[in-house]
């Protein structure tokens, strides 16, 4: 079996399978020793005009309100203050920047899409947030998260256009993986894969994981420290 090609990694490719895209030890070491680096709170910005200046590679996280956006942000780095900042009342609807050993800057997203029937994304999103997607140089991907447990919603949707129209690369990450069978997550996984070949900005491989088991976490880091030093 190949290893994941560059033509995938760009998009080109179009017939892989899941087992050709397994990361090597050498990626996965990659990616715990980008993780174990200090990670801390740099910034936060309810206008465009208080973001920080752009200057390293950033990745940022989006999903729906208790998608399990603070769980795998804190899985991720090994810390509780990712999560504590991003929940404190007055900062869920603000851009909340994080520095990860001067390599790297994880961007928190506001949640969105809170009311279970909520079709439309609000306001701050086609607004301000599709203004950062579009306009933000050094934005390498936006991490799109998915509950493993529920159905893609309407506000999922209208996010992923979003990011099509913004033109800004996104990966969908399946959470909670740990709450489903191992059927129904294979039945996700290639829902979560054909949607990604319905958008044109999503990327093709759909990574899962879960913070709660650590299932999945020490791949999402290959993964985000491919994207940093790409
Ligand atoms: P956020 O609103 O997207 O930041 O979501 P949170 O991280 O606060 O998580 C929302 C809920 O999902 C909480 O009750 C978490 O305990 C739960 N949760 C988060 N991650 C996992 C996971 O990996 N597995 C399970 N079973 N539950 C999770």
């Amino acid at each position: 079996m190949k290893k994941t090609s560059p033509a995938l990694r760009t998009g080109e490719a179009t017939v892989q399978t899941t087992e050709a895209l397994e990361p090597t030890a050498v990626d996965i070491e990659r990616g715990r020793r980008l993780f174990a680096a200090e990670c801390r709170f740099v910034h936060a910005a309810q206008r465009l005009d208080h973001l920080p200046a752009p200057s390293g590679p950033e990745i940022a996280f989006a999903g729906r309100s208790n998608v399990g956006k603070s769980s795998l942000l804190n899985a991720l780095t090994g810390r509780h203050a990712l999560a504590r900042v991003s929940h404190t009342p007055g900062r869920t609807r603000q851009l909340n920047f994080f520095d990860l050993g001067n390599r790297l800057t994880l961007v928190d997203m506001p949640g969105y899409g809170y009311a279970r029937a909520s079709k439309d994304i609000k306001e701050d999103w086609q607004g301000m947030m599709f203004d950062f997607l579009r306009g933000r140089p050094t934005l390498r991907r936006v991490m799109l998260l998915l509950d493993a447990r529920i159905e893609v919603k309407p506000a999922d949707i209208a996010v992923m256009k979003l990011l099509d129209r913004a033109a800004v690369t996104f990966q969908i990450v399946l959470t909670k993986i740990d709450s489903v069978k191992p059927r129904d997550l294979a039945r996700k996984r290639a829902d979560a894969e054909a949607l990604a070949r319905a958008h044109p900005a999503a990327h093709p491989v759909v990574l899962a994981s879960s913070s709660d088991t650590g299932a999945g976490i020490a791949e999402l880091r290959a993964e985000l420290a491919a994207v940093c030093d790409a």
